[in-house]
């Protein structure tokens, strides 16, 4: 079962990996965006930190919401309602238990990946953070291992796609042969389950 304070390592080694991985992530936002999405995801996730700190809730559920709200109130960009809608809707569908297992997360994720879809209007093939976290919610009813190499592959194949959503989609064709930031960070996201349950 995983508890509260496996949902906490899951975004402390989130934090970590966005700080590590913040300039490669700026990197790729600039040729198909505007070079912000590591510092946007930075500052994100350092408020995350922050408020988990802070606040500390207490259920798997409430850790979630806490750090989905924080991305929307703390991402100036695109990412932040996105992503914190898939951290909050997440976090609600788990509801207030004190533990939940793991095919209940991986519903929970299903439901959050789906109101970024509703959201944002992205489906996959749009080379969006989607890319890498549709196959990763299908992956990670197998372990949380699969589901990391499942949104590493997809973040990869959004290189030949040509962007339909989001700033990239503005440069048509100028977008192929260039790998999304969102997914790449996304990537890092589901990583971070892996780091958490190897703790
Ligand atoms: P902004 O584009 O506002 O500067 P960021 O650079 O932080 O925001 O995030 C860009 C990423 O957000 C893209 O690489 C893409 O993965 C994701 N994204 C943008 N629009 C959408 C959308 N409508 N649906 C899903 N993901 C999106
Ligand atoms: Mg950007
Ligand atoms: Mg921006």
């Amino acid at each position: 079962m995983l508890d509260a304070d496996f949902f906490r390592r899951w975004m402390t080694a989130t934090a970590a990996s966005v700080d590590r991985e913040a300039e490669r992530l700026t990197a790729l936002d600039s040729p198909i965006g505007d070079a912000d999405h590591g510092s946007n995801l930075q500052r994100g996730f350092t408020a995350v930190i922050a408020a988990l700190e802070k606040e500390a809730p207490d259920t798997p559920g409430a850790i979630l919401v806490l750090a989905g709200r924080q991305l929307i109130s703390t991402v100036g960009g695109a990412s932040g309602p996105l992503y914190g809608t898939l951290l909050r809707r997440t976090g609600k569908a788990l509801g207030d238990a004190a533990e939940v297992g793991e095919e209940q997360l991986a519903e929970a994720l299903r439901a959050g990946v789906d109101a970024v879809m509703q959201l944002g209007g992205a489906t996959p093939g749009d080379k969006t953070m989607i890319d890498a976290l549709v196959p990763a919610v299908d992956a990670l009813g197998d372990s949380f291992g699969a589901a990391r190499a499942a949104a590493e592959q997809g973040a990869l194949a959004t290189t030949p796609l040509q962007a339909r959503k989001g700033r990239a989609s503005y440069l048509g064709e100028r977008s192929i042969g260039h790998q999304d930031p969102g997914a790449t960070s996304s990537a890092l996201l589901i990583a971070g389950l892996v780091e958490a349950a190897d703790e």
